[in-house]
């Protein structure tokens, strides 16, 4: 091994994916201290716009497969194409966004390259071992979400490969960028078993919580009295996205990929107003990083308010059906 840190760009119709570009972040931290390339791979029927995206925030280098077609939903074909453009690039490290393409992709890139994958980090660090050599600590909640673990890449099973949670990291600043692009016209495109009948959008999806300006979370407080009808109203009414905190979860009130906090999402919108949540930090951690943060909890002492830029001891209730009247 080895030959840098390399990135999946997970595109659609000519565009890379936001998961993907977070992931140069996560790559660059790497870096500071192994020093290494930063590259992608980029397999698309529209390459252009793809590499100019990835050129332009810090990319160095660019491994393209041109299609016919787009291949990314036949995961049996797009597999094999990733699999031979690791082999030939060698790289001793492989992020992944941890999407639904990605982990189907790449668990069978795994299986063909007889390396690990470890799923959905949540957090990446470098350590050395005894004869210097770097090696990526893969961190991520696991056992149900109930504790983090540091999964490392055994010797001998290179590349180190891992899908990464979106929204951990984020997108960085554009800038001109002078990457060097290698088209591999080698390899070939197998012919894929699966047809795509039909490409649907999703309705509502955990990328409406990422990209929304505007988040409420509610927490095991709005549970009580119907209250959480309340908070669905009230998102609605100023034109929010919803989210919420484990409990809620637990209840199925909202699905988990609307989990807020260490084991789900992060989230950076310009405003979060939390509802009924005692502010736990393996909560709060994923929210840190919010603009403007409000808080309406009844009781005064909750941890929640050492975070909030504005808090309001009160009962959510009476404050959200103050507002609804208005
Ligand atoms: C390894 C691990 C990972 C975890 N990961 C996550 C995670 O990713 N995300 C997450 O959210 N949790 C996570 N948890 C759970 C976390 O520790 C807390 O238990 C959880 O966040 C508490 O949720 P909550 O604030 O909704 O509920 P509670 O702690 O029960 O708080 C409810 C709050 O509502 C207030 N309230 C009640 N009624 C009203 C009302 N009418 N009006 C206003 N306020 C009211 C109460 O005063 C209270 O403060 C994790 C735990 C572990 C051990």
């Amino acid at each position: 091994m080895a030959n840098g840190i390399c990135i999946f760009a997970e595109n659609y119709n000519g565009k890379l994916e936001p998961a993907s570009a977070e992931l140069v972040s996560a790559a660059r931290l790497i870096q500071e201290t192994t020093k290494e390339q930063i590259s992608a791979v980029v397999v698309a029927k529209d390459c252009d716009g793809i590499i100019e995206e990835l050129k332009n925030i810090g990319v160095e280098k660019i491994y393209a497969v041109k299609t016919d077609h787009d291949i990314l939903f036949q995961d049996d074909a797009a597999s094999q194409v990733l699999a031979d453009m690791i082999r030939k690039i060698d790289p001793s490290s492989v992020l992944i966004p941890a999407t639904p393409a990605g982990r189907s992709i790449f668990s069978r890139v795994a299986m063909k390259l007889n390396c690990g994958l470890t799923a959905d980090c949540t957090e990446l660090l470098v350590g050395t071992k005894e004869d210097g050599a770097y090696y990526i600590k893969q961190n991520k909640p696991s056992y149900g979400e109930n504790v983090f673990v540091t999964i490392v890449t055994r010797d001998g099973y290179y590349p180190q490969m891992m899908t990464v949670r979106p929204g951990v990291y984020t997108i960085p600043e554009k800038s001109e960028g002078n990457a060097e692009v290698v088209y591999m016209d080698d390899i070939q495109i197998p012919e894929s078993r699966i047809e795509i009948a039909e490409i649907l959008p999703q309705e509502d999806s955990t990328d409406s919580i990422l990209s929304a300006e505007i988040v409420v979370v509610g927490g095991r407080g709005t549970l009580e009295d119907d209250n959480f009808e309340l908070v669905k109203q009230f998102a609605d009414k100023i034109g929010a996205a919803i989210g919420g905190t484990r409990p809620m979860v637990d209840t199925e009130t909202i699905p988990f990929d609307h989990q807020i906090g260490q084991t789900g999402l992060t989230i950076r919108p310009k405003i979060c107003i939390s509802l009924g949540v005692s502010g736990a930090i393996q909560h709060t951690e994923g929210i840190k990083d919010t603009k403007l943060f409000v808080a309406v909890n009844t009781d005064e002492n909750a941890a929640i308010f050492k975070v909030a830029d504005y808090g309001m001891v009160a009962d959510l209730r009476e404050v959200l059906e103050n507002y609804l009247k208005l």
